[in-house]
């Protein structure tokens, strides 16, 4: 199969291509059509496996297609209001999948900014201002940018959570939980989650019972 079947629009598809992406790996090919038709998902996925582009192409292709990605008037507010927020155990890891997802969004209009501890915040705060779409962060310091008052998760539609099982043995889980929280879309077909793990041991059951709604599991 070839992502040309996958229908992401054409913008994205450009992209793709431009990534030199031909053919999707067994979890984009399984994962990309189950996110885009909305529905939540927990997935098995290595790295190695493609799975960022896995979450990133059905979130960019929302956004992109919704038009609901931020308008300038929004630039050079204090508070942000990310529409997807992608939470990762590590700064290496958020700042891979930042530089991905930048590479995916060429042109789009959608927006991404990376905040992540042992970085400077007062430069990530200047970041958000410049108007954020979608949110790459590490738990410790997403919860420190939201107590500070700096972004709001109210209008998160959608929800990552990559490398969950490596974020619990971090022991990330207050933190994790404390984000989710502070969600107002909570409810079934509004908030869109998916959750990423290379294994499942029954904190991530657990988890996952929290977080998804009626979701899709995919081992590949
Ligand atoms: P990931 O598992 O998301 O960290 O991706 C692993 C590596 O594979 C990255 O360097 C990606 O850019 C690359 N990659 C992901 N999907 C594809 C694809 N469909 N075709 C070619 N390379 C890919």
């Amino acid at each position: 199969s070839t992502f040309a079947e996958i229908r992401l629009g054409e913008r994205l598809s450009d992209n793709i291509r431009r990534c030199k992406y031909v053919k999707p790996t067994p979890i984009q090919r399984h994962a990309i059509p189950i996110a885009v038709a909305g529905r939540d998902l927990m997935a098995c996925a290595q790295t190695g496996s493609g799975k960022t582009a896995a979450f990133c192409f059905p979130i960019i292709s929302g956004i992109f297609r919704s038009r609901t990605f931020q308008s300038p008037s929004r630039y050079g507010q204090t508070v942000s209001f990310p529409s997807a927020l992608i939470l990762s155990p590590t700064r290496e890891l958020a700042s891979q999948i930042h530089d991905e997802a930048k590479k995916f969004a060429y042109q789009t209009g959608v927006k991404i900014v990376a905040a992540y501890g042992g970085a400077s915040i007062s430069h990530q705060f200047r970041n958000l201002e410049k108007g954020v779409d979608i949110l790459v962060a590490t738990p410790g310091r997403l919860v420190d940018i939201i107590e500070r008052g700096r972004v709001s998760l109210r209008m998160i539609k959608y929800l990552t959570l990559d490398e969950a099982d490596r974020m619990l043995d971090m022991g990330f889980e207050p933190q994790i939980r404390k984000i989710v929280e502070r969600m107002d879309m909570p409810k079934p077909g509004v908030r869109q989650t998916m959750l990423f793990s290379a294994t499942f041991p029954s904190e991530i059951q657990r988890l996952a019972s929290d977080f998804l709604s009626n979701y899709i599991f995919l081992a590949v």
